[in-house]
């Protein structure tokens, strides 16, 4: 800490109010130094000059992470713990999520097992660059981490927006979402998060006959699996399982032959 005191007043010169997370210290082990404001003391122009700079690059290294898994993977509910440590900890954190639904009213992330938490909505033409540099700007205040459900549906231009918030402000931004849609392709915005984020983990959950899920599959109110339509269906009366490759395959034969089976009887 006094090390990072002495290296920090070096870099940003007298007359600089440097106020420390120390928590955050800790979480990282001394490795990284977070600064939550840089406020100068006079409001010359080199000060300003001096805080705009150390605002937009002050040696905060984020990361820009994506975890996925399949559905019933409980990813929500990871994301919503880590808001809780967060909290725990008064460190500065923000939560959102695409808008899917027109009819969703609550701006909630909420998880089956009963916890929730307030989110900024993120339009499909929400500029997430310009979103949050304007609330850093206007708070002075630079999140230290954002969390963001759902991210398969976010825009391949709002990944590349996400990564210049992480590169310009150092902010860690941890995306969950799905890899991929009901026909085993990449979401458009998962694919981006594959191509650029930092850091890519799996959250792995099981399959009935206990080999991993890979496969979100979409079924009918028959149980049949269903392998045409829209990639996002909204309102519909459709479901989803997760399931591994091989059950998803078996899934599509016994699907194909109860319809090839119904066809004959008529
Ligand atoms: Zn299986």
């Amino acid at each position: 800490m006094l090390l990072a005191t002495w290296w920090l007043s070096q870099v940003t010169g007298e007359g600089v109010l440097i106020t420390f997370f120390g928590q955050n210290l800790r979480q990282n082990e001394g490795k990284r130094v977070t600064l939550l404001s840089v406020l100068p003391h006079n409001g010359d122009k080199m000060q300003n000059d001096k805080q705009e700079a150390l605002f937009h690059n002050m040696n905060r290294i984020g990361k820009l992470y994506f975890k996925y898994g399949t559905m019933g993977s409980a990813k929500t509910a990871m994301l919503l713990t880590q808001a809780y440590n967060f909290e725990e900890r008064g460190m500065q954190y923000l939560c959102m999520k695409p808008i899917i639904d027109d009819r969703e009213k609550d701006n909630v992330i909420r998880s089956r097992i009963g916890i929730e938490r307030k989110c900024s909505w993120i339009y499909p033409d929400s500029d997430l660059h310009e979103m949050l540099k304007e609330m850093f700007d206007r708070t002075q205040v630079v999140k230290d981490w954002i969390l963001i459900d759902e991210a398969q549906f976010l825009s391949p231009t709002q990944i590349d927006q996400l990564a210049r918030i992480v590169d310009d402000y150092g902010v860690n931004i941890v995306c969950y979402g799905l890899r991929t849609d009901f026909q085993s392709h990449l979401f458009e915005g998962s694919r981006r998060l594959m191509e650029l984020a930092d850091t890519i983990e799996e959250i792995k959950s099981t399959c009935s006959c206990g080999r991993k899920t890979i496969i979100n599959a979409r079924i009918d109110s028959q149980g049949n699996i269903v392998t045409d339509g829209n990639q996002v269906e909204i309102g519909g009366d459709d479901k989803y399982v997760s399931l591994c490759r091989r059950c998803w395959r078996n899934r599509r034969i016994e699907s194909t032959n109860r319809n090839a089976i119904k066809f004959n009887d008529e």
